[in-house]
């Protein structure tokens, strides 16, 4: 039982909130792609500026700019019992470069779980999201409301609303999606790796289901 796990799905899904309840399960790094290119941004890195005009815009950053992101983070030794890949990969191109990446490690993907929200829900649960500017955990207004108005349960930091998560921006992240990353179902599908999961319900009842299916 490996768990070198991708987390797919549109944005709204749920990989974020669940990929948090994971590591704690299983002890295991989340690596967001998109958390890390937010911090870039901030910071006005190289990657950061470059990477801001894609991001407000609700497509995707160029793929040598993510797949040296991915590389970079890889490296580090926290993943050695396995990691959850969070909005990576998200183009064919990634897939093929992660698969690469992975075999000269002696490594490779033992679950993709696919996790499926009807394009109404994802679009309240984005526009209703609020996200911490410390560990960038995810909350919601009304589906998943902190116990303190604005500040993070887990680490105290303040909550902000994203600038993609406006519902015009949403509304292209859906059709760069549907364009770029939907393929991938069908391409981890043919590898035998996909697992598809509902991703309507509550938060703790879909965290089992992913539980089960990571430990059947
Ligand atoms: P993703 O990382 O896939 O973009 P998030 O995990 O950030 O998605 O979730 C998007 C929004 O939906 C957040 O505001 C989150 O609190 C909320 N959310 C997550 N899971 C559920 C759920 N099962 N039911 C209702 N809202 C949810
Ligand atoms: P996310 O936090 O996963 O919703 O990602 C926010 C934004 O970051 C996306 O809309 C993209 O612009 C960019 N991004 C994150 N991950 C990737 C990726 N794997 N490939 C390309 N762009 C990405």
């Amino acid at each position: 039982m490996g768990f070198n796990i991708i987390l797919l799905g549109p944005p709204g899904a749920g990989k974020g909130t669940q990929a948090k309840l994971l590591i704690k399960r299983y002890r295991i790094p989340q690596i967001s792609t998109g958390d890390i290119l937010r911090t870039a941004v901030k910071e006005q890195t190289r990657s950061g500026v470059r990477a801001k005009e894609f991001m407000d815009k609700g497509a995707l950053v160029p793929d040598d700019l993510v797949i040296e992101i991915i590389k970079d983070r890889l490296s580090m030794p926290d993943s050695t019992a396995g990691f959850i890949l969070d909005g990576f990969p998200r183009t064919v191109a990634q897939a093929d470069a992660l698969a690469i990446m992975l075999k000269s490690d002696d490594k490779s993907i033992d679950h993709v779980i696919s996790i499926t929200v009807d394009n109404e829900e994802l679009v309240q649960r984005v526009i209703g999201r609020l996200t911490c500017r410390g560990c960038g955990r995810g909350y919601h207004l009304r589906f998943d409301p902190p116990v303190e108005k604005g500040v993070c349960n887990a680490c105290g930091s303040e909550l902000y609303q994203r600038d993609d998560d406006k519902e015009e921006t949403m509304r292209a992240r859906l059709l760069t999606y549907e364009s770029q990353t939907a393929p991938l179902i069908q391409y981890y599908s043919t590898l035998g790796l996909l697992r598809p999961v509902d991703g309507l319900g509550s938060i703790h009842d879909i965290n089992e289901s992913l539980a089960q299916v990571l430990e059947r």
